[in-house]
């Protein structure tokens, strides 16, 4: 399989070299030459499978044979360790829950992946990598988490001093090992710049084997196609309608490209709040990308999804052909309250504000299209990541998460570092 970049179908990247680079130099995204389609015995045979075997199998057709058989199944058995199970509340509603990884995030599938496909592809040199992320919160620590203990690869987060929630800085600042936390005097887009000097800078470059973990780095979306096609199996005659509480609209390219494979799925929705850019441009055919603004659901706000550029490239440009597979719906903080309180209600089921984001655009579908079939919910964080907006919702005070507990109990390491790139450099060098 070979891969190329969304803005030039000319050129083509092996996986190795489009997983190493991220993003690929003109700006573009990387993507696979052609959509692989399972054989029709696949889907005879997939309630009979696991989920890992149908992981192993999926990504095998992305990867052909730069990865050997054997290790690429070793690759999935060590990073697909934790279930993305469906718990059914009615007919009509089901929650794929995907937050069962140690971040209690969908993220988790894709960084664990990426960094075990990346630490394959370092162990073919002798060189050590050094990894470099900017993190508002959430990405960094399933990136983190994923790399922590990876052999040949050294992680540097940095993040925004006192900018983001305790129990996220937490989560970055208490893994030890190989992964250090900078703890940065400064915003979030503060970070974000000091990344970029640092690839751009010739002397780093020289002396560094330096590479991003990009939320866009193709070795992060693949995995996250594995639980569509897994979930699937157990409605294989049925009119599945999937819901993705959506943002950078990765996870539901994912499922989209799950549905290309050939799996049965009957329709996507995107379900957003009011960051509304992708629903508007389903709506109308025009895209106008803006500044964010806060809500409940905040890994969904996202003023210029990047992974646009991948959806528009699997249906051509042609928005038709796109709400023929997808519908869009967009609530507000308001009813995003309420989804989360009825649905305690209704079926004493605590689901945190991006499900219950979902849980609304899947019944709006439900309403207006006036289909009958199964709906499923992506459930795509753990409710007690949001206890604030959780406990708001319901009016009640909630347990939080196991691994939530544990990783407060710990101590915090970080190196504070002034926001100015010299003084990042330099660390970079003494250290490495
Ligand atoms: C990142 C994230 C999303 C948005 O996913 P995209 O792939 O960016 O669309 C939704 N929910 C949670 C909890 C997330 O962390």
């Amino acid at each position: 399989m070979k891969y190329f970049s969304t803005r030039n179908k000319q050129k083509f990247f092996t996986f190795r070299e489009a997983v190493l680079n991220g993003l690929a130099e003109d700006g573009g995204l990387f993507f696979p030459e052609f959509i692989p389609t399972f054989q029709k015995s696949f889907l005879k045979e997939i309630k009979n499978l696991s989920f890992r075997e149908i992981s192993f199998k999926t990504a095998s057709l992305f990867i052909d044979n730069e990865i050997p058989q054997n290790k690429l199944k070793e690759i999935i058995e060590s990073a697909i360790y934790f279930d993305a199970p469906i718990v059914n509340l009615s007919n009509e509603l089901n929650v794929l829950e995907l937050f069962h990884g140690p971040t209690l995030a969908f993220k988790d599938f894709g960084a664990q992946f990426m960094a075990r496909i990346m630490e394959y592809f370092v162990h073919q040199t002798t060189r050590e990598l050094i990894i470099l992320v900017a993190t508002s919160g959430d990405t960094g620590s399933a990136v983190a988490n994923g790399f922590y203990g990876v052999e040949g690869i050294k992680v540097f987060i940095l993040y925004p001093s006192g900018k983001v929630s305790t129990i996220q800085e937490k989560q970055l600042t208490t893994l030890d090992k190989n992964v250090t936390a900078l703890e940065i005097e400064g915003t979030f887009d503060d970070c974000q710049r000091l990344v970029k000097q640092a690839f751009m800078d010739e002397d780093l470059k020289v002396k560094l084997n330096l590479s991003s973990a990009n939320s866009i780095n193709i070795a992060r979306l693949i995995p996250q196609t594995f639980y569509y096609i897994n979930s699937v199996k157990y409605f294989l005659d049925k009119k599945i309608i999937i819901s993705v509480p959506s943002g950078n609209l990765g996870n539901i390219t994912a499922g989209l490209i799950a549905k290309k494979m050939g799996m049965p799925i009957y329709k996507f929705i995107a379900a957003t709040n009011s960051n509304s850019v992708f629903t508007e441009y389903l709506n109308t055919g025009i895209f106008s990308p803006r500044r964010s603004v806060l809500t409940y659901s905040n890994a969904m706000d996202v003023g210029n999804p990047s992974n646009l550029e991948r959806i528009q490239h699997l249906y051509n440009f042609n928005v038709e052909q796109m709400r023929n597979e997808i519908s869009s719906f967009s609530f507000s903080d308001e009813k995003t309250l309420e989804a989360i309180n009825e649905i305690y209600h209704k079926f004493n089921y605590i689901i945190d504000p991006h499900g219950a984001v979902g849980y609304l655009a899947l019944n709006k579908y439900f309403e207006t299209s006036k289909i009958n079939g199964i709906g499923i919910v992506a459930e795509t964080a753990h409710y007690s990541k949001f206890i604030d907006v959780v406990e708001k919702a319901i009016n009640q005070k909630i347990e939080i998460h196991e691994k939530l507990k544990e990783v407060l109990a710990k101590e915090k390491k970080s190196v504070k570092l002034d926001n100015n790139f010299d003084s990042l450099k330099n660390f970079l060098l003494t250290k490495n």
